[in-house]
């Protein structure tokens, strides 16, 4: 499997499936998945709220991940994935870790062969960049998944410079 970082916007890459950070309502939110519903058009809404409907009435739990078309997207899927919101007093990272992990399973089912990931947890929820970096990294390379290709889409020059500096770090 091949590792890649780039900076920018998730929702204009050409790979199989890209993975949204979702809420647990599939409704829509802020961040990237505000981005990937607008840019996506009205098919992925429709197909989260059948979602809903039917396998996730409670919503999706966080850590599990679940796809749905990309709509206008140039990608084919979107995985949407729930991240755990980041707290202080309680260690959620096997959440985190599952993110990636089931995405890729979800790709696998699918037979995506590259796959792009935001930074899952970052912004909204709060982790801290350089802990959600090396989580992200060390649970996609222990997926043992038929994916290719795991492009991470890092949207500031920050955060890219500390997945950078996270992947130097594992060798
Ligand atoms: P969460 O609620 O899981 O924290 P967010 O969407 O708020 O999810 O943020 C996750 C990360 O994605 C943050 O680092 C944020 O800067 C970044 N981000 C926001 N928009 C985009 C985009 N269009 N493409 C890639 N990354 C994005």
């Amino acid at each position: 499997m091949k590792l890649v970082l780039v900076q920018g916007d998730i929702t204009e890459q050409s790979v199989d499936a890209i993975v949204n950070a979702a809420n647990s309502s599939l409704m829509g939110g802020g961040g990237v998945d505000g981005a990937i519903h607008r840019r996506g058009g009205p098919e992925i809404l429709e197909e989260c709220r059948a979602l809903r409907a039917s396998r996730y009435g409670r919503g999706l739990p966080v850590g599990a991940a679940v796809a749905t078309t990309a709509g206008r997207l140039p990608a084919r899927w979107v995985i949407h994935t729930v991240g755990p919101v980041y707290s202080r007093s309680e260690d959620r990272s096997h959440l985190l870790a599952s993110c990636y992990a089931e995405s890729l399973h979800v790709a696998d089912s699918l037979g995506a062969s590259a796959v792009a990931f935001p930074a899952v947890s970052t912004g909204i929820y709060r982790w801290p960049m350089e802990d959600a970096a090396r989580i992200a990294l060390q649970a996609v390379r222990q997926a043992g998944s038929r994916v290719t290709e795991v492009r991470f889409v890092l949207f500031s020059p920050a955060a890219y410079a500390v997945f950078e500096r996270a992947l130097e770090e594992l060798g």
